[in-house]
């Protein structure tokens, strides 16, 4: 987007080729009311965030009731914005669909299949987003980044669903074929922010592929704190990448990992309720741990409310529930 606007069209709203010029010492949902635009808005007291928008260069004021992943992304409450320079505004538009080519196929465990796609244009994401897969059918279903943008290939965990539309097209896709993606969404990512914050990750089943894309960024960028990464399933064989996970910690000495199942636990698993599990593994640290809570969206909630009544922050717990789509 142009950063040339004149310096005397401060206190501009830019969209694209479309300018609304802000009145002295009114707000940014202030100036959009007056122009005719739609604009959702709530209490109008930097409280309710109803009001939010997105832009390039939000005035940092008007962030800061925000979570660090919003802060990230350029969303701001409009009722508190009052900026001093040209505000480039965010497209409403939704991303455009992409092609990418099946590069690899992998069995992950009996139902988990990995798959690496190479996109035909540049895709931007944060490890840990998710982007939506577009079958022919029209369907659309959401799958989590396990990869980071400098892997150059984006990694997908997908899990068979029985019966599963588009679970089913993805495990039986062969390399060399080509899939409709457009994205990236979710905030349910990494924000180096602290860099010695303890860092709780926990999932269960396919919930694994956005934390590993966490854990690994988080890593890549130089945290120091401890990241502590549970990864839950019924049983010990529902666990997968066990070995690649046992050599990254094995590298990065502030990663660990908690493998965690419901039975059957051998002398590797942890046994017990992921949320139980969750607490226990923060132990004395949780009051100042971030969390990122990732899979079936039933265990997600339960692990939210857990971690806030053991005494976890609100703000501080990110999560991407699985939610199942609705059918076409
Ligand atoms: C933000 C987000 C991220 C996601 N990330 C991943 C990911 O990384 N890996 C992954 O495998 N999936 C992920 N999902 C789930 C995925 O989007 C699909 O919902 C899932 O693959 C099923 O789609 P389908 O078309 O195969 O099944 P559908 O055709 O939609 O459903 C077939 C039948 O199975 C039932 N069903 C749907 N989902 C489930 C389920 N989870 N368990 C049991 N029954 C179900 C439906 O109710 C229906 O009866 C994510 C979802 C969201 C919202």
């Amino acid at each position: 987007m142009s950063q040339s606007l004149d310096p005397a069209q401060a206190a501009t709203l830019v969209f694209g080729d479309q300018r609304i010029d802000l009145l002295e010492g009114e707000s940014v949902l202030e100036g959009l009311e007056r122009a005719g635009v739609d604009a959702p808005a709530g209490c109008r007291a930097g409280t309710c965030c109803k009001c939010m928008q997105q832009a390039d260069n939000p005035p940092p004021e008007s962030q800061r009731q925000l979570r660090p992943t919003l802060r990230a992304q350029g969303f701001f409450l409009a009722c508190q914005a009052y900026p001093k320079e040209p505000l480039y505004m965010a497209s409403t538009e939704p991303p455009a669909p992409i092609s990418a080519r099946v590069v690899s196929v992998e069995s992950l465990s009996s139902d988990v299949r990995r798959l690496r796609l190479r996109p035909a244009q540049q895709f931007t994401y944060r490890p840990g987003q998710y982007l939506d897969v577009l079958h022919s059918s029209a369907a659309v279903r959401s799958y989590s980044i396990a990869s980071l943008p400098s892997d150059g290939l984006l990694e997908l965990h997908v899990r068979r669903i029985e019966g599963g539309l588009v679970s089913g097209y993805l495990h039986e896709l062969e390399v060399g074929a080509d899939v409709s993606i457009r994205g990236a969404f979710g905030q349910c990512f990494h924000v180096a922010d602290d860099p010695d914050k303890p860092l709780l990750l926990v999932g269960a089943g396919t919930g694994l592929a956005p934390l590993l894309g966490i854990a690994r960024d988080a890593l890549d960028q130089g945290h120091r704190g401890a990241i502590r990464l549970v990864h839950g399933g019924l049983q010990p064989d529902r666990l997968y990448l066990r070995d690649e996970l046992a050599q990254l910690a094995e590298t990065w000495p502030q990663l660990s990992i908690h493998p965690c199942v419901l039975r059957d636990a051998g002398a590797s698993e942890r046994q017990g309720a992921l949320d139980q599990v969750a607490v226990q593994v923060a132990g004395s640290t949780l009051g100042e741990t971030r969390a990122f809570l990732c899979g079936d969206s039933d265990l997600v909630r339960i692990l939210q409310r857990s971690l806030f009544l053991a005494g976890m922050s609100s703000a501080e717990i990110l999560a991407d529930p699985f939610d199942a789509a609705l059918s076409p």
